[in-house]
Formats: C-alpha cells, sequence, structure tokens
C-alpha cells in the first residue's frame, strides 16, 4: 500500500478536556505522521459547508452547533494506508461500539461528541485537506 494522506480533526469536546497531545500520541504509535497542524474555531457557516453531506440528517444542528463550540485542532496525517489506519485508531463512530486502546474508546462522551473525524476515502481525503490547508502549509 502506497503512502497515503488524510485529513483529522480533534474535536471540541477533546480540545477542551486538554486531550489533543493524547490524541496525537495515538496517531503516532500508529505511524501516522503529523504534517500539518493548526488550532482553528470555525464559523457555523463553514461547520454547516464541512459535513455538508449530513445537512438532511437529524443530527446535522447539533453536530454543527458542537462543532463551533469550541477551537479544534486540523490536521493532515500521513503515512501507509493512512485512511484506513487513521479510521481504525479512531474507533467506531459511537463509542460504546468502538473497540478498545481506541481514541473513541478512550475519549468520546457520546456518539455526537466522539473526539475526533476522519476522512473516509481518497476523494474525501483530498476534499477536506484542501478545504482547510493550502499546499504551503504542507509539510511532507
Ligand atoms: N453523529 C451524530 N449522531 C449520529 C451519527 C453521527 O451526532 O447518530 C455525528 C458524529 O460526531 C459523527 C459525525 O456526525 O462523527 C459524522 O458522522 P459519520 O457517520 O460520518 O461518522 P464518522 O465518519 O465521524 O465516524
Amino acid at each position: 500500500m502506497a503512502i497515503q494522506r488524510t485529513f483529522s480533526i480533534i474535536k471540541p469536546d477533546a480540545t477542551k478536556r486538554n486531550l489533543t497531545g493524547q490524541i496525537i500520541a495515538k496517531f503516532e504509535e500508529a505511524g501516522l505522521r503529523v504534517v500539518a497542524s493548526k488550532r482553528i474555531q470555525l464559523t457555523l457557516a463553514q461547520a454547516q459547508q464541512f459535513y455538508g453531506v449530513h445537512k438532511d440528517r437529524p443530527f446535522f444542528d447539533e453536530l454543527c452547533e458542537f462543532m463551533i463550540s469550541e477551537p479544534i485542532v486540523v490536521q493532515v496525517l500521513e503515512g501507509e494506508d493512512a485512511i484506513a489506519k487513521n479510521r481504525e485508531v479512531m474507533g467506531a463512530t459511537n463509542p460504546a461500539d468502538a473497540a478498545p486502546g481506541t481514541i473513541r474508546k478512550e475519549f468520546a462522551l457520546s456518539i455526537g461528541e466522539n473526539s475526533v473525524h476522519g476522512s473516509d476515502a481518497p476523494e474525501t481525503a483530498a476534499e477536506e485537506i484542501a478545504f482547510f490547508f493550502s499546499g504551503l502549509e504542507l509539510v511532507g
């Protein structure tokens, strides 16, 4: 499997509880390298655009309000099979279903406040990276 890049967000529930370093350690232990990172606070319009694919789901408004409630850390992670590897380290969307040792099992508060986002496919990874980072900010 070739070296890939994926997009990650450390969500408000985790930045608020000062878990950024512990979450990054999980990525690094899994062989993922942080090649871009910044701490930002989304506007409502930006959150709605980013999660546009979920706009008709019942949790959309709550999700967007949550995502703007505190700063987030957006990152690009690089490594072999990075998209799948990141999803594995994150664990299932609902922490109740997440495997032991995963970020969501250890840190997530609920299915909504679940500490991390990670791209689910090469196309979404490319789109999400471009949404938050310019080429100049990516240092491989
Ligand atoms: N989410 C939620 N309620 C649900 C399903 C999802 O609040 O019933 C939120 C949750 O924060 C999740 C995000 O919406 O991480 C995106 O959902 P998706 O199904 O894409 O899960 P993910 O890819 O983040 O595991």
